[in-house]
């Protein structure tokens, strides 16, 4: 592809120095996991999201089930979220023995409407689980009106989000807990796996410290079955010599995501809807079109990589399907079949978006 959906490798010089210092400081320190880098990115993660605590965990899926574990959420609960989204939000449902309940979002946000919330709660209902999905924040006014009305914990679904924010708020700052994922190819990536929870609880950010680490506070002393769930210094290393940059690349996303809409404005497309002030940090720039597979087999022709998010919703993937025969979501039905996200990266260049909308043009206009 001459043109891919994301270029990793364009943000290296602004970083290697960085990196490469920081990993020679933990070979000779010796201290490989959990140690003072560790550390130094919770505390950087919770200044940014304005939170009391950060934990810092293996995954973004993790994060989600050390959030739900630590809530107490299990057997006979149900979770209310979104079927439009990664497997990993319903997976972490279903490992703390939950039920995850599908309700429909909204076709202009892409995000769980809070009306289906509303009208899917049942006595066993615990918590709603929202996805700021592509970047853009869901409704926390509304989700959160709703939660407390019910009494329901908010567990945010940070993983394409961190840095986005509502009325000054930034994601992972809503809930009794934030979760996010540090996947190389998210906002905020590092060179492997790893992830985050953020809250203000203090209970529970102490409950999901000893869950991470085999439910121990106290070095072979173990209160409960945990999880092997740490963050190794080398991905710490990596995510704070990026983090210095990630107000910057999120404001590029939002710069091309503006180019891109601009020459794509009068088509038959439906744009991407940026939303409030810094609502979106644009992980992805995803329009909507009837003709979804001709204008993507188009790019494939002139090399450009283009990326459905996500073909199959949640409630007609196989481990669902049987639970959730009778559920039907018009919106999360119909995006699914005309979804197509462009390239996005914060190196990306006018050029080269360019050169995307006008093959996008050649079959649309
Ligand atoms: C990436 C992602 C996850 C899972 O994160 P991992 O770090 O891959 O486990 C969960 N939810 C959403 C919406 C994601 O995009």
């Amino acid at each position: 592809m001459s043109i891919p959906m994301v270029d990793l490798r364009a943000e290296l010089p602004l970083i290697e120095e960085a990196i490469r210092a920081g990993i020679d400081e933990v070979l000779r320190s010796g201290q490989f996991i959990l140690g003072p880098h560790t550390q130094a990115l919770e505390r950087d993660i919770a200044a940014l999201c304005g939170t009391r605590h950060a934990v810092a965990c293996a995954s973004g899926t993790d994060a989600l089930h050390l959030a739900l574990r630590a809530l107490g959420i299990g057997p006979g609960d149900e979770v209310i979220t979104t079927a439009f989204t990664f497997i990993g939000t319903a997976e972490a449902i279903a490992y703390v023995g939950a039920t995850p309940v599908f309700v429909d979002v909204r076709a202009d946000t892409f995000n769980i409407d809070p009306d289906a919330i509303e009208a899917a709660i049942t006595p066993r209902t615990r918590a709603i689980l929202p996805v700021h999905l592509y970047g853009r924040m869901a409704d926390m006014a509304a989700i959160g009106a709703v939660a407390r009305r019910h009494g329901l914990h908010v567990v945010e679904d940070c993983a394409q989000s961190i840095g986005a924010a509502l009325g000054g708020r930034r994601c992972g700052a809503f809930g009794a807990a934030g979760c996010f994922s540090f996947y190389p190819s998210k906002n905020l990536g590092a060179f492997g796996d790893a992830g985050m929870t953020t809250t203000d609880d203090d209970a529970l950010a102490e409950a999901m410290r000893a869950l991470r680490n085999h439910g121990s506070r106290r070095q072979y002393h173990h209160d409960f079955i945990g999880y092997n769930s740490r963050l190794d210094e080398f991905q710490a290393v990596v995510l704070r010599a990026k983090l210095g940059h990630l107000a910057a690349f999120n404001a590029a996303r939002r710069a091309h995501a503006a180019a891109y809409s601009e020459r794509l404005r009068g088509l038959p497309l439906v744009l991407p809807d940026p939303g409030p002030e810094g609502a979106h940090v644009f992980h992805q720039y995803t329009v909507r079109t009837a003709r979804r597979d001709e204008v993507q087999a188009a790019l494939k022709t002139a090399g450009i990589a283009s990326a459905i998010y996500y073909p199959v919703p949640l409630h007609r993937q196989a481990p669902f399907r049987e639970a959730c025969a009778r559920v039907v979501l018009p919106a999360t039905e119909a995006l699914a079949t005309e979804v197509l996200s462009l390239p996005m990266y914060p190196r990306l260049t006018a050029a080269l978006i360019d050169e995307v909308c006008a093959v996008i043009r050649g079959v649309l206009g």
